[in-house]
């Protein structure tokens, strides 16, 4: 491949060879002339004779200078395309010297404002989101090891227990059973749970589905823990319909309205309501639970992010509830947020888009 350079110098000599042959052109067609009709004017022949080696000779003086117009043209858009290509050059060149270990580096820019500080600007801009979006890589690969640790290292203790003990019970091997079973289930759940969260979408599992069966067979399956709550859970779908993946939806609604009844009060009431048009479908879970507060509002959707770490430990949760279902949401191309008081409850709002 010809560097652009090169190129450009060459376009611009070929450029002015023309034009230089051209204006020889138009300069001989109108300083030399041919007598029309040479042999029947007395000395004719002698003018045309005169006339020939006068083209002749502009011809070669024409096309030398046109050599040396493609030389010099050469050169000369050669240095001028070096000169004005240096700040792709010295782009490039920062461009190569980062790699996953500098992220930080950034290109400098001029203020000139024309092509090339405006591309340097756009690589730097996309350098910052890569760079936000590594450590937000890098920060979730910390929380998971250190949530996958803590189960761990607790089934490990346990086991350590017995071992060491002075021959235990059949009660104390039983308990520390129980122990080992409870956390090897967190784990499964957090495992499936991180494999939920990058789960792709496929659209031919598209289905346009009846929101009210779908939040139906969801609140049946907690109707154990809402009874152990006290908690009342009662949906107002009607007709509403959403389009996307039943199994991934399904997740949804079930981390839903699972947080709406765990985060909610004893005799607490969790309403499910959904509005629908042939364009978007939106359904409303409120809770009359604890409530969240404000400064951790725009936080509980990322990754294993909790309000109250050991309560929501506690009660089972991963840490990961909110932030799968906001993700299988915008993959089916909708909108998901949440209102909050604290002590009074919360509304999530999940917004999909109807195809
Ligand atoms: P978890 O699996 O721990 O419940 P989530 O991602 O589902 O994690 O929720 C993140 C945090 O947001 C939880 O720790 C909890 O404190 C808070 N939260 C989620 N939903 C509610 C709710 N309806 N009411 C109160 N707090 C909530």
């Amino acid at each position: 491949m010809i560097p652009l350079r090169l190129r450009v110098s060459l376009f611009a000599a070929l450029g002015l060879a023309m034009a230089g042959l051209l204006v020889a052109a138009f300069f001989a067609a109108t300083t030399v002339h041919f007598p029309a009709s040479s042999a029947h004017v007395p000395g004719g022949a002698r003018h045309s004779v005169v006339a020939v080696n006068r083209y002749i000779s502009l011809t070669t003086v024409t096309l030398g200078y046109v050599l040396i117009m493609l030389a010099v043209g050469a050169c000369a858009s050669y240095l001028i395309a070096v000169f004005a290509l240096k700040p792709v050059s010295a782009l490039a060149a920062a461009v190569e010297a980062i790699d996953e270990h500098n992220l930080s580096a950034r290109v400098r820019v001029s203020e000139v404002g024309d092509e090339v500080s405006r591309l340097g600007r756009s690589f730097n801009d996309m350098m910052a989101r890569v760079e936000q979006s590594f450590e937000r890589q890098r920060l979730f690969a910390v929380n998971a090891a250190h949530e996958l640790k803590t189960p761990l290292a607790a089934i490990i203790a346990n086991l350590e227990v017995l071992r060491v003990g002075d021959r235990p019970t059949i009660a104390e091997y039983e308990a520390a059973l129980d122990d080992v079973m409870a956390d090897a289930h967190r784990l499964a759940r957090l495992i499936q749970d991180l494999l939920d969260l990058q789960k792709s979408l496929e659209k031919d599992q598209y289905e346009h589905i009846g929101a009210s069966d779908l939040v139906g067979e969801v609140i049946a399956s907690l109707v154990d823990i809402a009874a152990a709550k006290n908690v009342c859970v009662e949906e107002h779908l009607s007709d509403a319909i959403v389009d996307g993946d039943r199994e991934l939806l399904r997740r949804v609604f079930f981390n839903l309205v699972e947080n709406a009844v765990k985060y909610n009060k004893d005799g607490g009431r969790v309403d499910i309501e959904g509005i629908g048009d042939d364009t978007q479908t939106v359904v409303r879970i409120r809770d009359t639970g604890m409530g969240i507060p404000e400064a951790d509002l725009e936080k509980v959707f990322q990754p294993l992010y909790r309000v109250e770490p050991s309560r929501s430990r506690e009660m089972g949760g991963s840490g990961l509830g909110l932030a799968i279902a906001k993700s299988i949401v915008e993959r089916h191309g909708g909108r998901i947020s949440m209102e909050s008081r604290l002590g009074r409850g919360s509304e999530v709002t999940v917004t999909l888009p109807r195809s």
